[in-house]
């Protein structure tokens, strides 16, 4: 045990799944964001629960070798990326080990199966998509991101994983605000109906360079809005689309359902390997261009298709792997439940000349059943669940096709095992379990895995 509001100095023996250090006191482990496998700290005491507890970082007595200064200004105070205290190589190090646990304690797997994590070359400046929360803060407008675990905003000049164009937009929104004397929508992280700007979203196409930016506001009527858009039409390289979106609502959801186009296209357009897709304001696109061609193409890999199959891919979003599974397969069948994700997937398709994609709204769960029930024979069934993972319902639907091959792509390591670990005792074998560094800074870990029938 520890007691709250003491000072203790420890050793740090190992990085829990959120990269915070873990320490121990007999076998109580204590939790420390920011500490390093290996280091001597002081902490306080600040959480005392009956199993676990957790510290705040006042001193790194004794560093390890692995630290390093984040090149980020911000790294302090922002909630956003809190490993990059690690060295890139540790990073990828810490996940590698996270996964390899999650399949030991919760699949019951072998961890030779795990493959070292794919890693980004250059791991900076990598999203095409931020939000960013507009905000009065001790009569200041801060445009930025949320402390850790709070609502209060901090300006933020520079993004190092953001595209430098977000950047710019954000210093321009600011200069704009403050020249006409327009107020952010909330005031020290309160909700403020007085005010108007809520968020500022930026998109760009990483092969097109196109950019879109959407205003987000609480009222309909937004006083100089042509100065906004002629600074950014006039300052932004690759300016394609400026979208002012209203959401009137004090949530966390970003976007409301009211959109108009106010200057120029009402989509931009991106490329995922030679496929082109239309990417509109709600449009899911994974953020990180050049990692989603290493996932995708891991997929495309692990599915070994000849052009004779039939394919599921459950989860498919907007259609985006579908499509690379129907280049090589005879057939495919994508599912996914929102309906507007299945109208931009069928556009793509069209738009890609991929004739043999079929799809499908609704769940996984109740799609896939009836797919099978009408008598389709899957060869290899494809699935990319949230967070969650799969229904058992899916599962089961799953076991009971018995398709030759299953790729599971997860963006969560401890799901994941959950459901091979169901998977295995339900005829399947794993293969190859492919970890792919999608969130550089960040804990979070992509997963491709490959299965076989037994
Ligand atoms: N494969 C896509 C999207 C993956 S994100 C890509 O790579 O771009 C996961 C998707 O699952 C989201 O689009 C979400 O809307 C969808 N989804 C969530 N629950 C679902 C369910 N029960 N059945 C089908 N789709 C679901």
């Amino acid at each position: 045990m520890i007691e709250k509001n003491k000072e203790y100095i420890l050793d740090i023996v190992g990085q829990g799944y959120e990269g915070e250090g873990i320490a121990k006191i007999d076998s109580y482990p204590i939790f420390i964001q920011g500490a390093l496998t290996g280091e001597k700290v002081k902490i306080l005491a600040i959480k005392a629960n009956k199993n676990f507890g957790f510290g705040k970082l006042l001193e790194i007595i004794e560093p390890s070798e692995e630290r390093v200064t984040p090149e980020c200004e911000n790294a302090k105070r922002c909630g956003g990326c809190s490993i990059q205290h690690m060295n890139y190589k540790n990073q990828l190090d810490f996940k590698f080990d996270r996964v390899k646990d999650c399949m030991h304690k919760i699949a019951g797997l072998t961890t030779d199966l795990v493959q070292y994590p794919i890693g980004m070359e250059t791991p900076s400046r990598y999203r095409n998509k931020v939000q960013l929360p507009v905000g009065m803060v001790k009569g200041k407008i801060a445009i930025g991101f949320y402390a850790t675990r709070s609502h209060n905003i901090i300006d933020i000049n520079k993004c190092l994983i953001q595209d430098e164009i977000a950047d710019k937009v954000a210093a321009i929104t600011r200069s704009w605000m403050e020249k006409y004397k327009i107020l952010p929508a909330t005031t020290d992280g309160i909700f403020d109906p007085k005010g108007l700007v809520k968020h500022i979203m930026i998109r760009k196409g990483f092969k097109t360079n196109e950019v879109m930016v959407v205003l987000v506001t609480i009222k309909k009527t937004v006083p100089h809005i042509n100065e906004f858009i002629a600074n950014i039409r006039d300052n932004i390289d690759g300016i394609k689309s400026i979208v002012h979106n209203i959401n009137s609502k004090d949530t966390n959801v970003v976007l409301g359902t009211d959109f108009r186009t106010i200057w120029g296209a009402e989509k931009i357009t991106d490329y995922i390997d030679e496929f082109k897709f239309n990417i509109s304001p709600v449009s899911f696109f994974q953020i990180n261009p050049v990692q989603t061609e290493v996932l995708y193409s891991t997929a495309l890999k692990y599915a070994a298709l000849t052009g004779k199959e039939t394919v599921f891919d459950a989860y498919c979003g907007t259609g985006t792997i579908t499509l690379f599974l129907g280049q090589k397969a005879k057939k495919v069948y994508g599912v996914e439940i929102v309906p507007e994700a299945i109208e931009n997937a069928i556009e793509n398709a069209k738009e890609n000349k991929i004739y043999n994609a079929e799809f499908l709204v609704g769940t996984a769960e109740e799609k896939i059943q009836e797919l099978l029930d009408q008598g389709v024979e899957p060869d290899t069934i494809v699935v990319d669940p949230p967070r969650k993972g799969c229904d058992i319902k899916l599962l089961e639907a799953i076991a009971e096709a018995k398709p030759k091959n299953v790729v599971y792509i997860s963006c969560d390591p401890s799901t994941l095992a959950r459901d091979l670990k169901i998977l295995t005792e339900k005829g399947f074998k794993v293969g190859k379990i492919q970890p792919v560094d999608m969130f550089p800074h960040t804990p979070h870990i992509e997963c491709v895995v490959k299965l076989k029938r037994k």
